[in-house]
């Protein structure tokens, strides 16, 4: 057995060293792919249920590496967060997404709220940079809504108690990422002012097929509706889930269904189009 666990550490080892290389490599390019230009932000449009309305749309990063095409947020984010490139990374959004809506408001004649995903580790550095921007343009706080996963709001960190104020001050909305896959404490929900709860995909895909998951689903929604709270459901790929979500009173809907996350540009083009209708 000891020679076996001995193979083992020899398997793994180089495997491991190239798998913390690759990161260290990604990394480094991560701090250079703002500058040269290989960020960007793509917009996925989230839809009024009950009239249809396109209002809300949710930011998500792009980075499109020169060598190894396109990287997933799923895999950059999570360096981004360990390196503290995260405050950097997320300062560039916050501007991009703040300039895009002054822009749109300016052609389109209407405020487009956009969701915004914010990290934990972003609460250390506070708000008052993209505050400040969003005042200086002369826009309202609740044309962002800050997305956050549960699990930091049973940390009880007054850094974050503190970010809750401002935005409660400001205006910004706050709306509750991946709903009902986290610690499920539902006990938060009365201690913080949330605006929305994003019930997460994986209720959503099997809703028309699978019991639980239609009633998981038609639970929250009336739950959170009993507390005040709107919901938007994440991930719709069908008509028929579409349908379903409409019939339980869900508020608000994002998903393949609808479009998938696309550049400013190509979002531009669908704002003109519902202008239009
Ligand atoms: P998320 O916040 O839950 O974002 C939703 C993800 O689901 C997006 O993946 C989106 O492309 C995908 N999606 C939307 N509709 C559908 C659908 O109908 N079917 C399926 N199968 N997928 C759908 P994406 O863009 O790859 O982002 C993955 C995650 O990366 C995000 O999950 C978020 O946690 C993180 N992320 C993205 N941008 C940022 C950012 O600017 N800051 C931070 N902190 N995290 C970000
Ligand atoms: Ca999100
Ligand atoms: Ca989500
Ligand atoms: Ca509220």
């Amino acid at each position: 057995a000891k020679a076996e666990g001995r193979n083992r550490f020899h398997f793994f080892l180089p495997a491991m060293q190239q798998e913390a290389q690759t990161k260290m490599i990604l990394t480094n390019d991560l701090r250079l792919a703002a500058h040269r230009g290989e960020l960007s932000v793509h917009y996925q449009p989230i839809l009024d249920l009950e009239d249809g309305r396109l209002e809300k749309v949710e930011a998500l990063l792009r980075w499109s590496h020169p060598g190894r095409g396109e990287v997933g947020p799923q895999v950059f984010i999570p360096l981004a967060e360990a390196s503290g490139l995260i405050h950097e990374i997320g300062n560039w959004l916050s501007f991009q997404v703040i300039s895009h809506i002054a822009q749109w408001q300016k052609r389109f004649g209407q405020i487009i709220q956009v969701s915004v995903n914010r990290s934990p580790i972003q609460f250390d550095q506070g708000d008052a940079l993209w505050l400040k921007q969003l005042a200086g343009l002369g826009l309202p706080g609740n044309c962002i809504t800050v997305e956050i996963t549960e699990g930091m709001l049973l940390k009880k960190s007054e850094r974050i108690q503190q970010s809750f104020l401002d935005y409660r001050n400001h205006g910004i909305e706050v709306s509750i990422d991946d709903f009902g896959t986290g610690f499920s404490a539902l006990s938060y929900l009365k201690q913080f002012d949330i605006d929305y709860l994003k019930i997460d995909r994986s209720f959503i895909s099997e809703i028309t097929v699978d019991e639980s998951d239609k009633a998981l689903t038609e639970a929250i929604i009336v739950m959170a509706h009993k507390l005040g709270i709107k919901t938007i459901a994440e991930g719709v790929e069908t008509r028929a889930q579409h349908d379903m979500l409409r019939l339980f009173g869900c508020d608000y809907a994002q998903g393949f269904w609808y479009s998938r996350p696309v550049p400013a540009s190509a979002f531009e083009t669908i704002l003109g189009r519902t202008q239009t209708e």
